[in-house]
């Protein structure tokens, strides 16, 4: 079996080591499933992958279980202050952008996956005469969204842009990438809809080759890579980008710094399917809720929503078409 890389097609690729999982569901799909690393590129990616239809099944039964993106996270009387985390997200996003975003009457601005639309409310506040599109699968996320005036799809992005056949001045793809089968084609999708000197922009987990064996700042701990396909660095991100026709202003490290991560938080993982079962979900819940929302309680890990550079948890990044 040839292996080929997901990005540049290259096919020479080394195996860096079995893909971690964390919960039972997780192990069935990706149990035999290794990452190897592209020496063309650099991108690490995991081999073999599942099929859409088995990724499509974990999705609908154990992401928003298992990870922070569950409404048990949100309080929406509360928004959009309801998770001081999000709320902080979106505001630095919304400043990173906005001296890069297009100047235009109305502005057509795109979230895919938006989530409970924290980065598109902070993007609200700055420019209201935008006209906000998302996409997004979670229904109590689309009930939200709508409430917000944000006009929602919830099919995939490479069927409702097509359908749509209007352009987009700013699109935001943010923790989306990494979750992807064919991560060039939703790219190339993305360009294809956005307007001449339109912007999109991209986050994804900063995963680090060295981190992937030892970890930086603290050697011993594990981590977990369910459900990712594809693991970025910045010069992996950018040259992925850049290489699908995209101009690359920004693209650096951003948020925590992995040294801020505690011990308990990269163990977790492999403990969580037990500790779930062994935990009341009320409790469970509220423990996920302080754990997400940790970093806003200490000055400087709040400060660090607004820093690039250096080991930090994520990637973020400025793309412009021409
Ligand atoms: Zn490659």
């Amino acid at each position: 079996m040839t292996i080929q890389c997901l990005t540049c097609n290259h096919t020479g690729l080394q195996k860096v080591r079995s893909y971690r999982t964390k919960t039972a569901h997780g192990r069935a799909l990706f149990g035999h499933t290794w990452l190897y690393e592209c020496r063309q590129c650099g991108l690490v990616q995991t081999v073999p992958r599942p099929t859409l239809q088995q990724l499509a099944d974990y999705y609908a039964v154990d992401y928003r279980n298992g990870c922070f993106a569950g409404a048990d996270v949100a309080n929406l009387a509360e928004f959009p202050k309801d998770n001081l985390f999000y709320y902080n997200r979106g505001q630095s996003i919304a400043d990173l952008l906005s001296p890069h975003v297009p100047e235009a009457d109305s502005l057509q601005i795109l979230d895919i996956g938006a989530g409970f639309g924290h980065i598109l409310h902070a993007l609200g506040e700055r420019y209201p005469q935008a006209h906000r599109t998302a996409i997004e699968f979670s229904q109590v996320c689309v009930d939200h969204l709508r409430s917000l005036g944000i006009e929602v799809f919830t099919d995939p992005a490479e069927e409702a842009l097509p359908r749509l056949g209007r352009r987009f001045d700013v699109v935001i793809l943010s923790h989306v990438l990494e979750h992807l089968l064919e991560p060039r084609q939703m790219l190339q999708t993305i360009f294809d809809h956005l307007n001449p000197g339109g912007i999109l922009y991209v986050e994804v987990p900063h995963i680090p080759r060295d981190s992937l064996k030892k970890y930086i700042d603290s050697v011993w701990a594990p981590r977990f890579e369910e459900p990712h396909i594809t693991l970025f660095s910045p010069p992996v991100l950018r040259a992925l980008l850049e290489s699908t026709g995209f101009d690359v202003p920004f693209c650096d490290t951003a948020g925590l710094e992995y040294k801020y991560i505690s011990a308990l938080q990269f163990h977790l993982p492999h403990w969580r399917w037990f500790l779930q079962r062994l935990t009341p979900k009320p409790v469970f819940d509220f423990l996920r809720r302080r754990s997400a929302t940790k970093g806003l309680r200490v000055k400087e890990r709040e400060e660090s929503f607004y820093q690039y550079g250096g080991n930090r948890i994520w990637i973020r990044s400025i793309s412009r078409k021409k």
